[in-house]
């Protein structure tokens, strides 16, 4: 039957040579092509010594945001959750009591918080789903670790350091964001 692609070869049984049988000039065809990889430019990185540059859209580990006064962005609207296809955010939500103003922007906020990496496909849908600008990804990589349990981020690990603010505008200015 004539194959769809017309690359089929017919295998053939017909006896091998002599150079076949002993089969030297393969091996050393081999080593030949293993050879001249010596001289080609080193496409391997000593990581973590050495890392690539990223592109600036990266999206990386998650921080979520305080606002200019040190307050916390994230209301515990859910949105975030819902919009997350790997069902990866869960969160806890709490009314702020009185004198917590200067910690909680909003009236309700994330009592708790978290974040399974190990879940997480870093599609970013979950920036694009939260109507407060809380929750960002950052070019910053998920560190590697042999517990599972360590790759559950909770808000100590996602709400940024009000003394070490993290600059997300890099990936916000070259994304599709500013496209609009
Ligand atoms: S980046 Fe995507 S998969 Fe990860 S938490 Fe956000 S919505 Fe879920
Ligand atoms: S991060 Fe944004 S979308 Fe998610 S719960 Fe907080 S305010 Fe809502």
């Amino acid at each position: 039957m004539q194959s769809l692609s017309n690359r089929k070869k017919v295998v053939s049984n017909k006896k091998m040579t002599f150079l076949e049988k002993i089969y030297l000039p393969a091996i050393f065809g081999g080593m030949w092509i293993t050879f001249k990889h010596l001289f080609r430019k080193n496409n391997t990185l000593r990581y973590p010594e050495h890392t690539r540059e990223f592109a600036p859209v990266y999206r990386g580990q998650h921080v979520l945001k305080r606002d200019e006064e040190g307050r916390e962005n994230c209301t515990a609207c859910g949105l975030c959750a819902v919009a997350c296809p790997a069902e990866a955010i869960t969160m806890v939500a709490a009314e702020r009591e009185r004198g917590e103003e200067k910690l909680y922007r909003e009236e309700k906020y994330a009592a708790s918080y978290e974040i399974n990496m190990l879940r997480c496909i870093f599609c970013g849908l979950c920036e694009e789903a939260c109507p407060k600008e809380a929750v960002f990804l950052t070019d910053r990589i998920v560190p590697t670790n042999f517990e599972r349990d360590s790759f559950v981020y909770g808000k100590d690990r996602l709400v940024e350091d009000i003394n070490d603010r993290i600059d997300i505008t890099k990936r916000q200015h070259t994304g599709k964001r500013t496209e609009k």
